[in-house]
């Protein structure tokens, strides 16, 4: 093949690559890869550093290493589960090595005398320093190689293995010029798009992994990284820069808002009331809006979104409103009622709606007779028609991605004005660099007399004191959350939600405690909340399924377990959760016996503010280059590449580009954006 031929990467489908089957492309599907240039966009989270060769003397609990040594021992054992144990000695000392799942040839491989190098991550088991599952090769002729092996994000039925062999097919295949990934950038100094990403997934052994890290200096890593963000920018500025040609409906009648604000048992806040204002002027220029809603758990950003839809009502217009969960999305669909009165005008749709009374309601969305649709990812499914669908609200719009934004879209006819509700401040340096394009109101202060929330800290070796004073909170009324974390049940030490219901089960009665997470039936969720709220339980031991949107004023207390596996920004917006009444409130983090450096410093920072900004700030300074995975969970836009505050002759770069780029051809704007945030990951990760 000549190198004109070049197919575009994008266009060959994965299964095109030797090995990957029908079984394997779902899986693959799971990671958001359904092209081959969806695979080479799988980005190395962390790198395996193979550059070294130690002896077993050297090796460190914890630490990933390479040996080489001799096996001195094998045994096989059937109690307390089937295991091959494997003695490795060189001349320094020795390790175990132990493997659970094992094919039989294995023992020809591990046999006495067998010279093996072998990498895996040491731990201190009960015999001293073992490893598990590590891989291993038989060495010959002593020879060592030194290699940067890529870690990527995984899923079930992938390995590192299977996934690395699969970046090495594509990777030859681009190294062949058989194919290509399209550069879509104008004109720049930087590596070549296809050259960079042969580079990230196979650093060169030579060079330092840092660079290679998130805010590195390989260009390889710029190059990406630049790209990540212009998609980021373009993102937001092209709706902009398409907006300015675009018609949208006049919405200048506030009747029913007024109506509905005169109705409400409190006035709003200063910050609120200029929220509002900022927004009525968005709906009445006559082109489309797009402004996100910032404000801290609890500042009241639901009602000021009421009183703009109730302009869109009052013009006879509707209004779709987008919650993350079922359980918002029933908390908001009450609250609207409430406000709007129950004439049907408002309905909840979520996919657990039997489909005979769905099908009722879209009649209803169809005719025009509802019109404040509230509903989960339901609203903008396909057979979902609407009569004149003008004003789509996204609550913690950080859980939708870009391409569902598209998809309601189209359901109106005329462009529709989009409102973006956000409980995660974004801190202005990234407001600014990133959301460009993205007019912004901001609620900065909460509602007045609520009561500050006491926070503190409590090693799990003081369970005792936790357990008596929760007990004697609720013989005095209080309710409680009690928040685990999902664990890997591989990891010890940690309290699973499993554990702490044993131990509750032990300290308290059956009916003062019930247990919600997200695998259960929604009616079952349902209930058990209203019983939390109704006052009959007063323990809720939860997952992070109450994060958003719980709103149960007399519940005062929270409790967190595994406190230090939480992201900063995750700790605030679950201790929201709590201080919604009149009674003081408290958040106690649990955590381990002895926390070190970032999580000490994390869990300092949440006890000493309970401000959403300053902590988001904090969040973003304390996240150190390489910390690529913890970005997700704090609802800033997730950047998988680029450190923000690392680089500011990118940022300048890349305003330069976007500001270039959203001039070019919608379709040629709307690739980059795609390329970052595929369409078929964020419709199915549900
Ligand atoms: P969030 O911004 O986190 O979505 P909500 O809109 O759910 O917050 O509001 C939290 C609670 O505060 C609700 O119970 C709401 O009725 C109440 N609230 C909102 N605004 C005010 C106000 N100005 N004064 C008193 N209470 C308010
Ligand atoms: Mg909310």
């Amino acid at each position: 093949m000549s190198s004109d031929q070049k197919v575009d990467a994008s266009s060959l489908l994965v299964t095109t690559i030797k090995g990957v089957g029908e079984k394997l492309s779902q899986s693959l599907l799971r990671l958001g890869i359904k092209t081959v240039e969806d695979l080479l966009f799988h980005f190395p989270i962390g790198y395996q550093d193979k550059t070294k060769l130690k002896k077993i003397a050297e090796l460190v609990p914890e630490e990933d290493f390479v040996i080489q040594g001799v096996v001195e021992k094998v045994s096989q054992t059937f109690v307390p589960r089937k295991m091959l144990l494997v003695k490795l000695k060189d001349g320094t000392g020795h390790i175990y090595i132990r493997f659970f799942y094992y094919f039989p040839g294995l023992r020809n491989i591990f046999k006495e005398g067998s010279e093996l190098q072998v990498s895996g991550t040491g731990r201190l088991g009960r015999y001293g320093l073992e490893t598990i599952h590590p891989e291993y090769e038989v060495i010959k002729n002593n020879e060592f190689k030194p290699q940067i092996l890529p870690k990527y994000p995984l899923t079930k039925g992938i390995t590192h293995q299977k996934l690395r062999k699969l970046m090495v097919e594509a990777m030859n295949l681009v190294k062949e010029n058989k194919i290509e990934i399209f550069d879509y950038l104008p004109k720049h100094e930087f590596n070549s798009l296809n050259q960079s990403i042969i580079d990230i997934h196979s650093p060169n052994p030579n060079s330092n992994i840092e660079d290679y890290l998130i805010g590195g200096e390989s260009p390889a890593r710029k190059r990406i990284g630049l790209e990540e963000i212009v998609a980021n920018k373009i993102s937001y500025l092209s709706i902009k820069e398409q907006n300015k040609n675009r018609i949208a409906d006049k919405f200048e009648d506030d009747s029913l808002a007024k109506k509905i604000l005169s109705d409400l048992p409190f006035e709003l806040t200063s910050d609120q009331k200029s929220a509002y204002n900022e927004i009525c002027k968005d709906i009445t220029v006559g082109s489309p809006m797009l402004r996100l809603l910032q404000g801290d758990v609890g500042s009241g950003k639901t009602i000021v979104a009421a009183l703009i839809a109730a302009h869109v009502v009052a013009n006879g217009k509707q209004v779709a409103i987008l919650a993350p969960t079922t359980i918002l999305a029933n908390q908001h669909f009450q609250n609207f009622v409430n406000w709007f009165g129950n004439d049907g005008q408002v309905e909840l749709l979520t996919s657990k709606i039997p489909a005979k009374e769905r099908r009722a309601k879209y009649e209803k969305i169809l005719s025009g007779q509802a019109k404040i649709i509230i509903g989960t990812h339901a609203v903008f499914q396909e057979d979902v028609s609407y009569d004149n669908l003008s004003l789509v609200i996204y609550d913690e719009q950080h859980r939708f991605g870009v391409s569902q934004r598209l998809k309601l879209k189209e359901k109106a006819d005329n462009y529709p004005h989009q409102l973006l509700l956000s409980a995660t401040p974004i801190p202005r340096t990234m407001a600014m660099s990133v959301l460009s394009g993205l007019d912004i109101s901001t609620i900065r202060s909460l509602p007045p007399n609520r009561i500050p929330i006491v926070t503190t800290t409590l090693p799990n070796n003081r369970r005792d004191a936790l357990i008596s004073r929760i007990k004697s909170a609720i013989s005095d009324n209080s309710q409680v959350y009690w928040v685990c974390p999902l664990i890997d049940e591989s990891e010890s030490g940690l309290t699973g939600i499993e554990d702490l219901e044993k131990i509750l089960s032990q300290e308290f009665n059956k009916n003062e405690y019930d247990i919600i997470h997200g695998k259960m039936k929604d009616g079952d969720k349902q209930k058990i909340l209203e019983d939390f709220k109704n006052k009959k339980t007063k323990i809720l031991l939860a997952t992070t399924v109450i994060e958003v949107g719980i709103d149960v004023p007399d519940a005062n207390i929270m409790v967190i377990e595994n406190s230090e596996r939480f992201g900063l920004a995750q700790l605030h917006q679950l201790r929201g959760r709590v201080g919604r009444g009149t009674k003081d409130s408290f958040c106690i983090l649990m955590h381990s016996d002895d926390p070190t450096g970032l999580a000490e410093q994390r869990l300092k920072i949440i006890t000493e503010t309970s401000d959403g900004f300053v902590i988001a700030e904090e969040d973003l300074k304390l996240r150190g280059p390489g910390d690529i995975l913890g970005l997700s969970q704090t609802g800033l836009p997730s950047f998988t590449f680029f450190d923000l505050l690392a680089n500011k002759e990118l940022q300048k770069e890349a305003d330069r580009l976007a500001n270039e780029i959203v001039k070019m051809p919608a379709e040629q704007q709307r690739r980059i954006v795609e390329r970052w945030f595929p369409a078929h990951l964020e419709l199915s990760d549900v």
